[in-house]
C-alpha cells in the first residue's frame, strides 16, 4: 500500500488534543510558569481553534520509508516530457539569481543560533511569507532578529510591537502578529520550547496550514514530507498540466503531483518552480517566447509569438 494516508483533523487544537499532547510528551495538565498574560494568549488559541474549519490533510507518514517500486507499479499516469521540462527550468534556473535563492524562507534564520531557535525562525519566517514577497518578508525577519527572535523573547513582547516590526508584511496587523504571538505562546507550553516535528502537530498551530507545514519540516527538521505547493507551484502546474484535472487549490495541486512526482525531486521542485514563478513563468504575462518549455508547454503552445 503506498505510505500516504489521509486523516481529518481540526486543524488547531482544541482543549482535548492539546491535553493528549501534553500527555503524549508526559507532562501533567498543569503548565507552570505561566504569568497572566501569557495564559490569557493561551485561552485566545483555544478559543480560535474552536472557530476553525475542519479541512482534510493528505500527508505522509513520517516515519515510513518511501517505496518507490511500488509506487510506480500504482502509478498510473504521469505528464509527458516532464523529465524534459524540468531539465530547461533546471537550466534557466541555473544561475540562481531569484528572489528565493537569496532571500526565501530558508534565508532568513540566524545560522549562529541554537537549533531550537533556528527552527523557530524558520517558523516565523514561513507564517509572515504568506501572500507577501521574499524581499518583505527577509527585511521583517531582519527587524525580528535585531529585535530578538526566540520564544522567550516573543513571549515578552507586545503583539503591537510585533505588528510594527514586520510592516508590511501582508495581513501584518490583523492576523500575522496576532497568529505568531498565540503560535509562540503555544510552543512554549505545549511543545516544550520547541517547534513540533510532524506536519499534524504543525498545521495545530494558529496561521499554519499544510503548505507551511511541509516546507517547514524540511527546512526546520531536514524532513521531506511533501510537497511545499505555493501559488507559483500551483499556477505552474496547472499551465504544464502537470495535474490531470486542472485544480483550484494549492492543496490539491500537492496531492496531484504527490501522485506521479518520484520522491527525490519533491523537495528540488518547489524551489525551483517558485524562481522560475519570479523570472520567467510570472502570473500575469509569463515569458513564453524566451522559455525553453514552449514547445512542451500546453499554455506556452497557445500563446502567439
Ligand atoms: S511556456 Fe510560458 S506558461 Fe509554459 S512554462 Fe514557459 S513561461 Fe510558463
Amino acid at each position: 500500500m503506498l505510505s500516504r494516508i489521509v486523516r481529518v483533523l481540526s486543524i488547531v487544537p482544541n482543549q482535548n488534543n492539546m491535553a493528549t499532547f501534553s500527555r503524549r510528551r508526559g507532562k501533567t495538565e498543569e503548565v507552570s510558569g505561566k504569568t497572566e498574560e501569557n495564559e490569557k494568549v493561551i485561552k485566545s488559541a483555544s478559543k480560535s481553534s474552536q472557530k476553525r474549519k475542519h479541512v482534510v490533510i493528505t500527508y505522509d507518514s513520517e516515519t515510513e520509508e518511501p517505496n518507490d517500486a511500488e509506487d510506480a507499479k500504482i502509478a498510473k499516469w504521469e505528464p509527458k516530457h516532464w523529465r524534459e521540462v524540468v531539465d530547461n527550468i533546471r537550466e534557466m534556473r541555473k544561475k540562481k539569481d531569484a528572489p528565493v535563492d537569496e532571500m526565501g524562507c530558508d534565508q532568513c534564520h540566524d545560522k549562529d543560533a541554537p537549533p531550537e531557535v533556528q527552527r523557530y525562525q524558520s517558523l516565523i519566517s514561513l507564517m509572515l511569507s504568506s501572500q507577501t514577497k521574499d524581499q518583505i518578508t527577509f527585511a521583517a525577519m531582519q527587524k525580528l532578529r535585531e529585535h530578538g527572535l526566540s520564544i522567550d523573547k516573543i513571549m515578552e513582547t507586545k503583539e503591537s510591537k510585533i505588528g510594527e516590526l514586520i510592516y508590511p508584511v501582508s495581513y501584518w496587523k490583523v492576523t500575522k502578529a496576532k497568529h505568531i504571538k498565540l503560535t509562540t505562546a503555544l510552543l512554549k507550553d505545549k511543545f516544550e520550547g520547541d517547534i513540533p516535528k510532524s506536519v499534524k502537530e504543525l498545521c495545530s498551530l494558529p496561521g499554519v496550514g499544510p503548505k507551511m507545514a511541509h516546507l517547514c519540516m524540511k527546512s526546520a527538521w531536514n524532513i521531506v514530507s511533501g510537497i511545499g505547493v505555493d501559488t507559483h507551484v500551483h499556477r505552474i502546474s496547472n499551465r504544464l498540466k502537470w495535474v490531470k484535472k486542472p485544480t483550484k487549490k494549492p492543496e490539491d495541486t500537492r496531492v496531484a503531483l504527490e501522485s506521479w512526482l518520484p520522491r527525490d525531486l519533491w523537495d528540488e521542485v518547489n524551489h525551483l518552480l517558485v524562481g522560475f514563478g519570479q523570472q520567467t513563468c510570472l502570473p500575469v504575462k509569463p515569458l513564453c517566447g524566451s522559455c525553453l518549455n514552449k514547445s512542451l508547454c500546453p499554455f506556452g503552445r497557445s500563446v502567439k509569438a
